[in-house]
């Protein structure tokens, strides 16, 4: 018996999204792209070389706003594109247009390059001025502070024309994840099982049957180890990169390069990693020891820890009661919370059918002046659930933000906010699933196996590894793919000391996620779940005054540094205390299971 997966073109239509919404046929796209492109050399003609004579507000927010229009419809006709190709890797007509978009986007971007270097020859006066009075404030701070580590013009220039070569690392490492990759079937109990990546991440590592489990991750890492090289080697490009714009850029280190767009401190960094490796993996180890008795195995591998907790519960889920149940778990926020998810469902923001060549989701994708877009391949199992309930938290969010921010520079989200609104949907739907008491050890121990384990377990150990792998790139180390593999097993030895068994295979699950080519990312997951938690808590005691504050910080989310997101709902991140707490909260979940 194979469970066979569908092609893209035999998936039901209300199963997709619609992207008519963005441009109604390949014509409308194709209008907007000429559009973006005779705007530009407009732009170009009439501003370069006389933007350092602007000396009125209002002529510079003009020109601003003409920069905005083009920035706008490259966002629109890239994100269209980038989104064609996400259902199905294999379209190559897709592809190709994405190629030929981002292709002349940057030209676009680097023939428009003197804009941004231009504005830094204005003084500061002039330009602080001018953010004070106007709705560019971010855009225009942003300026000033990045003066320092802007380059010469031409080099700029220069820069952005290279643009499509400096994202190969991570178009390389989607394609050969998603495109060429092979994995054999598998065999366990006798029987055949068909494996792809996707396969194996929805549904084989979470699988009841340890045989099944240990069997397919043995394949999937055999099969997956034979791409390592391909893989460390884009991987380490990308590092090297990294590095040299650091360099180029008078940072003293990559760490301060990569954390420069976040608004955080370095401090704030580590110590979201170090309290959570030292006080959370005690937890974790009782966690463990209490899956290995419940799965009744003699050894505890590092194939089991996903293993669902309560076998006898993992329960089928239709799509139609998923919605329903989030529906029910978030009208704490509100009808008109709820009126905008309900939209996001009638409206098909959402792509959720499970066919072959489709990216690993979930994934939310925000545009300004768009709804935004939500990819998912649904598996039936109530985790789905929660991704679904966390992909609307973006989703909603970006419709909050868009309300009162409709404007490309009027906002900027700090990576280090951005899980929060997701992840406090989660907590809300197991707040609601609670209500039912014979759901309460299922509900915890799915809140443990999904939320606070992918989002403190998982992207913590990548974080920890990452963390390594920068430390050897400022000190102008060259990594493989053995570096790597070492690196690896060496922060999961130390979360999970002997409580788990590094099974072979382990060491290679840096090559299973994007996140290290979007720079200090994983850390984050971590932070926005503490303000969530301490968060969610206040929804469900204080009731309507907290989900006022709630909603209000909500639609400010982008338009503040993350210290000042979290105080607008009076949670203080320069200390460690809310990420204590939230530990503790993790390891009382963790105690209430039998
Ligand atoms: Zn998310």
């Amino acid at each position: 018996m194979k469970e066979q997966l569908i092609k893209r073109n035999d998936v039901p239509l209300e199963q997709t999204w619609d992207l008519t919404h963005i441009f109604k046929d390949e014509e409308a796209f194709q209008e907007a792209v000429d559009h973006m492109t005779d705007l530009a050399k407009q732009f170009k003609s009439n501003y370069e070389g006389k933007i350092s004579q602007i000396n009125e507000t209002q002529e510079l927010v003009d020109v601003i706003e003409s920069y905005q229009e083009i920035m706008t419809l490259y966002m629109h006709t890239s994100g269209y594109s980038y989104l064609a190709t996400q259902t199905d890797m294999s379209d190559s007509k897709a592809q190709n247009r994405l190629g030929t978009i981002s292709m002349l986007g940057s030209q676009v971007m680097s023939s428009l390059s003197f804009f941004e270097s231009e504005l830094n020859v204005l003084d500061n006066d002039f330009l602080q001025q001018c953010a004070e009075k106007s709705k560019y404030r971010i855009f225009l701070e942003d300026i000033i502070k990045h003066k320092k580590h802007q380059l010469q013009p031409e080099t700029e220039k220069v820069l952005q024309a290279l643009q499509p070569v400096m994202s190969l690392p991570d178009n390389g490492y989607n394609i050969t994840k998603l495109s060429d990759m092979r994995f054999f079937d598998f065999e366990a109990n006798g029987k055949s099982y068909p494996l792809s990546f996707v396969q194996f991440e929805n549904s084989y590592q979470v699988h009841p049957d340890t045989q099944v489990r240990r069997e397919a991750f043995k394949q999937f890492s055999k099969d997956l180890r034979s791409y390592q090289n391909t893989i460390a080697n884009y991987y380490n490009t990308q590092l090297k990169k990294e590095k040299i714009m650091a360099n180029l850029r008078g940072f003293d280190s990559v760490f301060d390069y990569l954390l420069e767009n976040q608004n955080v401190s370095i401090d704030l960094y580590h110590r979201q990693i170090d309290v959570i490796l030292e006080e959370l993996s005690v937890h974790m180890r009782k966690y463990a020891k209490k899956l290995q008795n419940k799965l009744g195995v003699e050894t505890l591998y590092y194939s089991d820890l996903k293993a669902p907790y309560l076998k006898e519960e993992n329960q089928t889920i239709t799509y139609d009661e998923a919605q329903e149940m989030v529906i029910a778990a978030l009208s704490i926020l509100g009808e008109d919370y709820t009126n905008e998810v309900q939209r996001s469902f009638d409206e098909r923001w959402i792509d959720w059918a499970g066919n072959l060549g489709k990216s690993t989701g979930g994934f939310c994708m925000s545009m300004k002046q768009q709804h935004p877009y939500i990819l998912l391949s649904w598996n039936n199992g109530l985790s789905e659930v929660f991704t679904l309930a966390h992909e609307i938290g973006h989703a909603i969010q970006s419709v909050y933000t868009n309300r009162r921010y409709p404007n490309l520079f009027e906002t900027k989200q700090s990576l280090y906010t951005i899980e929060a609104p997701s992840t406090l949907n989660e907590m809300l739907l197991s707040h609601y699933l609670l209500k039912d008491e014979s759901l309460t050890q299922w509900v915890n121990a799915t809140m443990i196996e999904n939320t606070y384990y992918h989002n403190f377990v998982t992207h913590l150990l990548e974080a920890a590894f990452q963390r390594e792998v920068y430390k050897c790139v400022d000190l102008g180390m060259d990594l493989q793919a053995d570096d790597f593999n070492r690196l690896f097993n060496e922060q999961l030895t130390k979360f999970w000391g002997d409580s788990v068994d590094l099974d072979e295979g382990a060491e290679l699950t840096w090559m299973r996620q994007p996140h290290y080519y979007m720079g200090l990312y994983s850390y984050t997951y971590s932070a926005g779940l503490t303000i969530s938690t301490v968060m969610a808590q206040r929804i469900i005691n204080e009731g309507q005054v907290a989900v006022d504050k709630w909603l209000n910080a909500l639609s400010e989310t982008e338009s503040q540094k993350p210290l000042d997101f979290a105080k607008l709902v009076d949670i203080d991140l320069s200390t460690e205390k809310p990420l204590q707490e939230t530990v503790a909260f993790i390891g009382s979940l963790i105690d209430s299971l039998e």
